[in-house]
């Protein structure tokens, strides 16, 4: 199954690839949940399945978050197609995340095959434009984490040891445009007003927005400006990524952003922007949930840790709601976004089974 994934191409700015793998991934749950799709807006639809499990359910629900997309552009498997090589699975999205979804599925299987009970509704949402920052799923994660005792995410372990994760930083965005005067570089110099020049004076102190010991990070990433080398530049701009450890700084650093003011008073300076996912902070809660998976792969006779990462996932968005929310459950492996992504072969099924029993378990 995880090869017929990885062989159904879905990258985020495909809707048609995206919905022909949804509706793989539904034609593998006809029967044993009820299955729905969302609208995506401009990406693919969104599916939603609920299991039918075996056992008597308690209030509530457990919510297991996925995506459907990649990152990978149509056609990629010409180049980087599916095999079974050295103890692993490559190919585009194994890691991120598709075997994570066929691990939930066969954890499904497993719970249905051996009448265990499970003490709550299990949810699986798949959203289709988690690389793509979420825009249309958000609205229906958020609603559906509020009605979850805790929220499960198949997003790839860190690391070939596969540690959960505990913690993500916040993610935002900003652009800041800085429009001066153009003039003839040569004829007309002093009458211009450099947007290249003003631009460079705020780079630098942008960067220095970065707080590493807090966990803040500022990265301007991408600088645009001027025409030709002999007019004085009247438009730059500078994109800037941001990460946050905890959501109280992020306030602060939106006011250092608007407070930039140009220093040559020619010019004016723009900023657009903010955060965009809150930070996944590591709450008591969030410690508990992973006390929790801890003791069960130890059940299972694995060993697992935990982890902080910089990177963001729909995670986020759950655990700002004050939900409790592990993630780092999918595949093990390395090389997401990259080109030797994949997953270790012999780690499938312990993760399968954590998965079943997470489930299945009376989590928070
Ligand atoms: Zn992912």
């Amino acid at each position: 199954m995880i090869r017929e994934f990885v062989e159904c191409e879905s990258p985020s700015d495909d809707a048609a690839a995206v919905n022909r793998f949804v509706d793989l991934a539904a034609s593998k749950v006809a029967g044993s949940a009820k299955v729905k799709t969302l609208p995506g807006g401009r990406f693919g639809k969104h599916l939603r399945c609920e299991f039918t499990l075996p056992g008597r359910k308690k209030e509530g629900q457990i919510l297991v978050l996925a995506h459907s997309d990649t990152v990978w552009p149509m056609g990629t498997l010409s180049t980087m197609p599916f095999r079974q090589d050295k103890g692993r699975l490559w190919g585009p999205g194994v890691l991120d995340m598709k075997s994570g979804i066929v691990f939930f599925l066969f954890a499904m299987r497993a719970l249905r095959e051996l009448d265990m009970p499970v003490q709550r509704k299990v949810l699986l949402q798949i959203n289709s434009d988690e690389e793509v920052g979420s825009e249309s799923s958000r609205p229906l994660t958020e609603e559906a984490a509020r009605k979850s005792n805790a929220v499960l995410v198949l997003e790839p372990g860190t690391g070939l040891e596969g540690k959960l994760k505990t913690a993500r930083k916040g993610v935002g965005d900003y652009s800041v445009q800085v429009h001066g005067k153009a003039s003839h570089a040569g004829v007309d110099f002093q009458n211009g007003a450099s947007a290249v020049v003003e631009l460079a004076r705020h780079i630098e102190k942008i960067a220095g927005f970065t707080q590493l010991e807090r966990g803040i990070t500022v990265n301007p990433g991408v600088v645009a400006g001027g025409t030709r080398t002999n007019v004085v530049a009247a438009e730059a701009r500078v994109e800037v990524d941001i990460r946050v450890a905890r959501l109280k700084d992020a306030p602060a650093l939106d006011r250092k952003f608007h407070a930039l003011k140009a220093v040559d008073k020619r010019c004016r300076v723009e900023v657009t922007g903010g955060l965009n996912r809150p930070p996944m902070e590591r709450t008591a809660a969030v410690v508990r949930l992973f006390q929790q998976a801890k003791e069960l792969a130890a059940s299972l006779g694995v060993e697992i840790e935990e982890s902080a990462t910089g990177g963001g996932s729909d995670g986020n968005f759950t655990a700002a709601l004050g939900v409790p929310t592990l993630d780092g459950l999918g595949g093990v492996g390395e090389g997401a976004h990259a080109s030797n992504e994949s997953i270790l072969v012999n780690r499938i099924a312990d993760r399968t089974a954590l998965l079943a029993l997470l489930a299945a378990g009376r989590l928070a």
